[in-house]
């Protein structure tokens, strides 16, 4: 059986590369309502045997007149409702982040089934930022690169209860 995974987290946490890595060139239009394509991005993955839709919830980054926690809240529910299970990434060498708890708080209000990763870990300059996303209380963290390619296999474990 399929499933579908969204990738959510603030700007800069590294979303659309482990997309890109996920998807290779395999992409799909989500929707074709303006701003819905450009806003949320949809693939078909594959990591190892798991063949699977994600979505990245793009659309964070550019200024507009919407706030940036409202914009947040709109699109991270939104591909909660799309999504069988999601992957909230926060950045490894950055630590938690105030913005990061607010996305923690949305996920928990959502009820999401969350998988968390702590992105950027290749190295030992992700090492606090791994141990702080304990704190967030959405279970232990996965350490991933997606730059790297690294943790994928935790990723895949992670996976093969929803798969
Ligand atoms: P998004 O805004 O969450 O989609 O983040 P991006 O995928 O655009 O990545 C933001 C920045 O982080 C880019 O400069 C990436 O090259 C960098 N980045 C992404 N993944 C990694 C990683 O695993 N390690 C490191 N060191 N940098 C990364
Ligand atoms: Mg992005």
């Amino acid at each position: 059986m399929s499933f579908t995974l969204a990738i959510v987290g603030r700007p800069n946490v590294g979303k659309s590369t482990l997309f890109n890595r996920l998807v290779g060139k395999r992409l799909a239009l989500v929707d074709d309502q303006p701003g819905v394509t450009r806003d949320l991005r949809e693939g078909e993955a594959r990591l190892a045997d798991l063949r699977f839709t994600v979505i990245d919830t793009a659309g964070l980054e550019e200024a507009t007149d919407e706030s940036l926690q409202g914009r947040m809240r709109r699109l991270t529910e939104r591909a909660v409702e799309m999504a069988d299970v999601c992957l909230f990434l926060i950045d490894a060498r950055t630590g938690v982040t105030p913005t990061d708890e607010v996305f923690a708080d949305i996920l928990r209000k959502k009820s999401a089934y969350v998988i968390l990763g702590a992105n950027k870990a290749e190295g030992r300059a992700g090492e606090g930022g791994l141990l702080e996303a304990y704190a967030l209380g959405l279970g232990e963290p996965i350490g991933l690169s997606a730059e790297h390619g690294e943790g994928m296999a935790d990723l895949l474990e992670a996976l093969r209860p929803v798969a």
